[in-house]
Parts: C-alpha cells; structure tokens; sequence
C-alpha cells in the first residue's frame, strides 16, 4: 500500500507542513521508506543521505512548532541529480572517474534549496556526465522505467524523472543540455522544464556543453515546477551567463499559474509531428484539440534550420565536452591510476580507466571538430547553423505565444534497444535539442499514453524568459485532463 502522504504534490505537502497538519519526519521517512521498497527494482538512487535527511526534517518540525517562519518548500523531500555539487556525500556524475570525488562546496541550486527549507534525500542516477539519452550510460548502476521496468526512463537525468514517477521524492531537480529533462519527463509521465538559459545560475553543475547547460524541476504537476522555479531561479555572481533580475524580470511563477493566456496562439509545424510514431502523433493532436477548445490559434510556421540542429548540437556539445572534461586527468580531479611507469600514464591510463565509452567517443569527437584544419568546416560552421536555428525561433515568437511539437518520437524503449547504435539513440533528441541551441525554455507535460500504457508527453517552446507564460500555458492543459494523475504500474 503506498503510503497517503506520497500521494501530496511539494505545494500541498508544503501547505500541509507549515500549517503544522503534517510533520516533515513523516514525510520523509515516507520517502525514505518508499526509496527501500522501490529503489532496488528502479536503480532511480545512486546514493542517499537518510540520517542527513531525517535530522533536517526533524529541525524544520520543530522550527515550525516554536512559530518561526519557513521557507517555500518547508519539510519538502527533494532530489538531485548526481552532476550537482553537494558539500554532503560524493558527487558522481555517473561516472567511474568522480567516483569518490567530495565536493567541498554547495552547488547554487543546493544552496537554494536547503535555504526553502527543502529536505534533500539523495542524489540521482544519470548517463555519465549526463552524455545520453536513456541513463544506460550510467557508469554506475541501470535505471528502470516505473511504468515497465524492462523498459529504460529515458536520460540523462533519468533517475531524477523516475524517482518522481515512482513517488520516491516529492520532486527533483535535473540538468537539460539538449533534452535531458523534458525527455526522460515524457517517458516517466511527469512534467519537466528547461528554464531559459541563464535563469538558473550553473555555478556547482558539473559542466558538459557549458553554452547549453540548464538546470530544471521535475515535478508531478507543473504548479509544482512553478514552486520549484521560484526556489532555484535568480542572479548568481558565480556565473557569469546567470541572468539578472532586471532583464529576466521578477516574477512569482506560481501566483498566476491559473491565469489562462488570452488569445493564446500556438505554432505548429505539421511536418515535424509526422516524424513521431503513429501514438505520439495521436496524442499531440488531440493535445493540440484541447488548447483549441480553450480558444486558442493554431498557426502553422516554418522552421527552415531545424533539421541541421542534431548535426549542429552534436558539434557544439562535443567541442564544449572536450575541453570540459580535459580536468579529469587523475592530478587536478577524479581517479588516478594505481602504478603508473611515468607522467604520460599518469594521464592516460587515469583517464581510460575512468571514463565510459560514449564519454570516450565524445571527448574524441570534440577534439577532432576543434583541431585546426577542421575547426572552420565543423566547429564555425555548427556555430553559424545555431545562428539560424536561433533565427528561426526568433520568427516564429513574432507570431505566436508558443510552440507545440511532441517531446520525443517515441515512448520509453527497451533496455538495451538503441544502445549498440549511438546515432539511432542521439535521434531520441530531434525534437528538444533546438531549444537549447537557441536557449529558449521549453516543458514536457504528460498528454497521453500509447497502446502499451507507456506515457507521452506534450512539449511546449516559448520565447526567451517568458516561463511564466510558459508555465500558464501549460497549466491550461493540465487543468482540463488527468494525464498527469495516473500512476506507474510499480506502485499502483
Ligand atoms: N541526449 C543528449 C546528449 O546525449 C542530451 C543530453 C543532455 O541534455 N544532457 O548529449
């Protein structure tokens, strides 16, 4: 039987908790407890901190029966994924060679999140540095799909969306370099959302494609990803491309979640949705029928470039990976080699320990498309197509509100299907990469399930800096369907 407090969204848990109705070590041990059942099947977990967990719980309680005020997500147990720094337990981003890698500072968002007053449980499967699409890359441990665990959760930040579906945190937080939270969302049937880049401060992620990098809740409901941004959003001088509040503007996301958008225009490229399989498709329409019984305008755009942005991103992201990744040598950071016979095997043999294949493949990518005589023909040149892609957003925001296009082409695949073939598994991405590539917001919002009861999820574009609008748009979609209350089979 799934304990009931499980069942509360982190804005009613958190109600419920300030008002003194719920106690935090109740909820937390819920969670914990949950984690124990579950967690051996799901592999969602690659560590957590119980003990950790249970006393900030207890000080919040108690913080709350001697009348002190608290924070927005008072006594809320949350998650995070293992690329973000944390002053407790290790972090390893997956990854053989951060192992045992002790952070000794806070990543901002963990700052963030322990200043609401959330109680943090434990820290997130992923693909290794978060290079993947379905946590298979995990240099760690596998990650199973709550709705089928033979079945992968999509990825990166697949352990973060599966212990949300699996109800083994209240919410999470993930990272998104071209997809790695709105996809593994739409497998998982819960709501995921890329923030503009520059909305959440990167200082304390683990860095993979630094000019595409984007950390982001996953949530149940898109309320809650409302609450979760207003926790983690806002300027940090610790890193530079984190915007200030006068240009990304100050607002309360959750206070006007329920306000429709009037006269909400939605861009459609017809073309792109004949991509996806026959189910995704279905979905999408009739998602796409919601919003237009609510009054919206459907506008069919163009989006020339859109096409190149797998081969673009595939560029950028490897470029950005190899000179990211150059730090783990086993001197500065992460594992060294026992024995070495001199300097040269310091490094190198450090490293071919370490490091996963698919980290291999693009660290040897990135290397070979910045070295000089392909730089122009394949560097230059993804930066130019970027360009475009941005072009092309820019043109369809000065006629619509949004864009709708499915998140994926498919739903959850099988464990091990893609993952003999890179290219079939980098496709995983066509639809949420370009996002990224011009540093847009973009959610994942669950819309439907396929014939095999595996969940689809809808995904919505807006302009730079309008997640408020983002978040409302999306919310009109939920507040008219119940995709988003159903339950994965593991805890039903
Ligand atoms: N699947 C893409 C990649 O492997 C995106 C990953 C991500 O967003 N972190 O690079």
């Amino acid at each position: 039987m799934l304990n009931e407090l499980l069942n509360f969204t982190c804005k009613q848990l958190r109600d419920k908790i300030a008002g003194g109705s719920v106690k935090s070590v109740d909820a937390t041990g819920a969670v914990l407890d949950q984690i124990e059942k579950l967690d051996p099947d799901i592999g969602a977990y690659i560590s957590t901190c119980r003990e950790q967990a249970l006393e900030t719980a207890r000080s919040i309680d108690k913080k709350i029966a001697n009348g002190e005020p608290v924070g927005a997500l008072a006594g809320v147990p949350i998650a995070v994924k293992d690329n973000m720094c944390t002053s407790f337990g290790a972090t390893t981003c997956a990854s053989k060679i951060l192992q045992n890698f002790k952070s000794p500072y806070d990543a901002y968002v963990i700052d963030k999140l322990t200043g609401a007053d959330a109680v943090i449980v434990g820290k997130c499967n992923m693909d290794e540095f978060a290079m993947g699409s379905s946590t298979e890359n995990s240099g760690i441990q596998q990650t199973a799909n709550p709705w089928d665990i033979t079945r992968v959760p999509g990825g990166s930040s697949g352990g973060s969306t599966a212990a949300v579906a699996a109800r083994m945190c209240f919410g999470a937080l993930g990272s998104d370099t071209g997809g790695s939270i709105r996809q593994p969302a739409s497998f998982c049937g819960v709501v995921g959302l890329k923030p503009t880049y520059g909305r959440v401060s990167r200082f304390g992620l683990v860095a993979y494609g630094s000019s595409l990098d984007q950390i982001g809740p996953v949530t149940r409901d898109v309320a809650d990803s409302a609450l979760l941004l207003n926790v983690i959003s806002g300027r940090d001088e610790r890193d530079s491309t984190c915007v200030s509040k006068d240009i990304a503007g100050d607002c309360d996301y959750l206070a006007e979640i329920d306000k429709p958008v009037d006269g909400l225009r939605i861009g459609i490229v017809s073309e792109f949705n004949k991509g996806a399989d026959a189910d995704v498709q279905k979905a999408i329409v009739a998602a796409i029928d919601v919003y237009k019984q609510l009054g919206a305008e459907i506008i069919e755009i163009e989006m020339p470039h859109f096409e190149y942005a797998i081969a673009a991103y595939y560029v950028i992201a490897t470029a950005e990976a190899s000179s990211n990744l150059a730090r783990y040598d086993g001197v500065h950071f992460g594992h060294r080699t026992s024995a070495p016979k001199d300097y040269v095997e310091v490094y190198s043999k450090s490293r071919a320990e370490g490091f996963g294949s698919e980290v291999k493949r693009r660290i040897m990518l990135g290397t070979f498309v910045l070295s000089s005589g392909y730089y122009d023909a394949y560097y230059l040149r993804a930066l130019k197509v970027r360009n475009l892609i941005r072009g092309d957003f820019t043109n369809a925001f000065a006629k619509t509100d949004c864009i709708m296009m499915p998140v994926s082409p498919t739903t959850a695949f099988k464990k091990g299907e893609k993952t003999a073939d890179p290219l079939q598994m980098y496709l995983a991405d066509v639809y949420t990469i370009a996002a990224n590539l011009a540093g847009i917001p973009g959610i994942s919002i669950p819309c439907g399930f396929d014939a095999s009861d595996l969940p689809i999820g809808l995904q919505i574009l807006s302009d730079v800096f309008t997640e408020d609008k983002l978040l409302r748009i999306a919310r009109m979609f939920e507040a008219k369907t119940d995709f988003h209350t159903k339950t994965p089979t593991v805890i039903a």
